[in-house]
């Protein structure tokens, strides 16, 4: 039960679930606040916090920490855990089955412990409910026997913190959402992040990466440490094959060009929706659901980790009836603007 999800996908490169690589190596993961890069409002308030509760000596308040996925949820939960000096059991929404799993995890914690469930908006509405009280007044409610004999027993529960980590606040229910005393909306990292992000990675890995190729393959990361580490990881890679193991600004453009990462930062993924929008759908708009089925990808995933990039970018907008491509979609694939052929037709 206690174990780490990844998703589908696994080969694209700018996937932001974690590939299985990624689960054993956490050397590149912050373990201290201090080490977090980027986010300075939210460490800032992070730290105040922290140091709160531990003069107080009690545990820290419920956090939600949402955003995007590689972004820095987890490593913020297991922080959370060094800075305050306690323990952390992981788990994630989905792989909580039934209210008596989560009823186990709960009894079983120790006074203090970081509870940190990944994907929470995915857990099932009525496992949820356990945690109410679980979270408000740290008790359980469990029935005992069945029928006309069945009674309810409170349970105390240990003092624990509660780290719900989601891609999506709007899926979680508003009891859950309001029992977290602490809510955080982590952003996209800035290239000047994902540089420092990326020197200090190729410190601990032991490459040397020159200074302008750190900054483009920053560029290139859309926003996000996961993905700015992976391919730094491939490029590495490369660099150990061709160059003796340096990567040279040449050395990244070609490696990216070979993972077919376009200067964008955008995939193969990414073109694909685009053309998709533009040449299946006349530019849009189209549905959600449909452009899904179009480019064979569930619709969550579509909505998760392809759309908010696209938008972030203006390559895609989204408005009531659809999503459409901008001029800069049709500019970035090379394709004439469909508008401007049509208002060319009308005179
Ligand atoms: P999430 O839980 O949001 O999907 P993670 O916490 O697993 O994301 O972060 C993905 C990886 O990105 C981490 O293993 C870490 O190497 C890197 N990372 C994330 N945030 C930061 C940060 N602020 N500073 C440095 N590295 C980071």
């Amino acid at each position: 039960m206690m174990e780490e999800t990844h998703h589908e996908d696994e080969e694209r490169l700018v996937n932001p679930d974690p590939q299985p690589e990624e689960q054993y190596d956490l050397s590149l993961r912050p373990q201290r606040l201090g080490e977090y890069i980027g986010q300075p409002e939210i460490k800032e308030n992070l730290k105040v916090f922290i140091e709160a509760a531990k003069k107080r000596g009690h545990p820290l308040d419920h956090v939600l920490l949402s955003g995007p996925p590689g972004l820095g949820k987890t490593t913020l939960a297991n922080i959370f855990a060094k800075e305050m000096e306690t323990q952390i059991r992981s788990t994630s929404g989905p792989v909580i089955e039934r209210q008596g799993d989560l009823a186990a995890i709960l009894t079983n914690l120790e006074p203090g412990t970081i509870l940190f469930i990944d994907e929470i908006h995915r857990m099932n509405r009525v496992i949820e409910e356990v945690l109410y009280g679980a979270m408000e007044d740290f008790t359980l409610d469990i029935i005992i026997g069945q029928g006309p004999a069945a009674r309810t027993v409170k349970l105390d529960l240990p003092r624990f913190t509660l780290v719900g980590a989601t891609t999506r606040t709007g899926l979680l229910s508003s009891p859950l959402r309001d029992r977290f005393g602490i809510q955080t909306r982590l952003n996209y990292y800035t290239p000047e992040e994902l540089k420092i992000i990326i020197l200090r990675a190729a410190a601990i890995l032991r490459v040397e990466i020159v200074e302008e190729a750190a900054m483009e393959l920053a560029q290139r990361s859309r926003g996000t440490p996961r993905i700015a580490n992976r391919m730094l990881r491939r490029c590495r890679d490369f660099a150990d094959l061709e160059t003796g193991g340096v990567i040279t600004f040449p050395l990244m453009r070609r490696s990216l060009e070979k993972m077919g990462i376009d200067l964008e930062g955008l995939d193969q993924m990414d073109r694909h929706i685009l053309q998709t929008i533009i040449e299946k759908f006349s530019g849009g708009p189209v549905g959600l659901g449909t452009l899904a089925a179009a480019v064979s990808e569930e619709k969550d995933t579509l909505e998760d980790v392809y759309e908010p990039f696209l938008l972030l970018n203006g390559f895609i907008q989204r408005t009531p009836r659809g999503r459409t491509a901008t001029p800069r979609a049709f500019e970035h694939l090379n394709l004439p603007t469909l508008q401007a052929d049509s208002q060319i037709s009308l005179f």
